[in-house]
């Protein structure tokens, strides 16, 4: 059997190659092609939904749309898009359905999601939820993986998270020290501005307000799966993979 190691799925994707690690992960050459999958990770903040959705998107070769990370970037740009957009996410607030449902629609219409995609951090609302089935009227159906963690867990993980600068890799969240740098890269690592405690426990309530309600929109759909996020991120992924592949699947009560 052949094999490609992690960096070449990385930027046959269009993605970076980590620079400074080595890295050795070898998988079977036959998923160099993108899978088929239209999925989409929810949870509470700090559940670990980016972490996995980026192991995801690299493992089955698909987009990541990570709707924070575009606001974020619009938010670094200077875009109008940013400056709507940036006291709302400082405060741990939503932005409008109206400009969230127009920023996915678009990139879906992408063709580099035309296969699958995996989608973090959107919907947040069921009205965005229910534009979303729109927009996938005429594709594969949604697979929607929900990563469960208590309250309690969420506060403790978010005060340690930190992001890396150079490559976006997320550290910390569910370790006992974060580290200085970027495992991946070397890279500087910073908090950000809404990891805050006081900006967090807004996040969480607006997430129990207007996100939670979703699991009930999706939760009698085959393709529901919740996992348990409390363990570490490497058996929360095998979990996640699983969950993507229709296998071990565990529906919240
Ligand atoms: P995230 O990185 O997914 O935690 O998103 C960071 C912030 O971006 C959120 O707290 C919201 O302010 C905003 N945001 C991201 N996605 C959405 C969405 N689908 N709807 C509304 N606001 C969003």
């Amino acid at each position: 059997m052949l094999y490609v190691r992690e960096h070449e799925k990385d930027e046959a994707a269009g993605g970076r190659r980590p620079h400074g690690s080595m890295v050795t992960e070898l998988v079977p050459r036959e998923v160099r092609r993108p899978m088929a999958l239209n999925l989409m990770l929810m949870g509470p903040p700090g559940a670990g939904k980016g972490t996995q959705a980026r192991r995801l998107a690299r493992g089955f070769r698909l987009p990541h749309i990570a709707t924070g990370d575009i606001l974020r970037e619009a938010v670094e740009a200077g875009s109008p898009l940013g400056r709507a957009a940036a006291a709302i996410m400082d405060a741990g607030r939503l932005v409008g359905d109206d400009i969230m449902i127009g920023i996915v629609r678009q990139r879906l219409e992408r063709p580099d999601a035309a296969t699958g995609f995996v989608l973090d951090g959107f919907p947040r609302t069921v009205p965005q939820a229910e534009a979303l089935d729109a927009m996938l009227d005429r594709r594969n159906p949604l697979v929607v993986i929900d990563i469960a963690v208590d309250d309690a867990d969420i506060v403790r993980r978010l005060s340690k998270r930190r992001v890396c600068t150079a490559c976006g890799t997320i550290v910390g969240a569910a370790e006992a020290n974060p580290p200085a740098v970027c495992p991946d890269c070397g890279g500087g690592l910073v908090q950000r501005r809404d990891d805050r405690e006081s900006v967090v426990l807004e996040r969480l309530a607006v997430y129990r307000e207007q996100t939670a309600p979703l699991i009930d929109y999706y939760r009698n759909r085959p393709t529901f799966r919740s996992v348990d996020g409390s363990p570490g991120p490497d058996e929360v992924a095998a979990a996640v993979a699983d969950a993507a592949h229709g296998r071990s699947v565990r529906r919240t009560a």
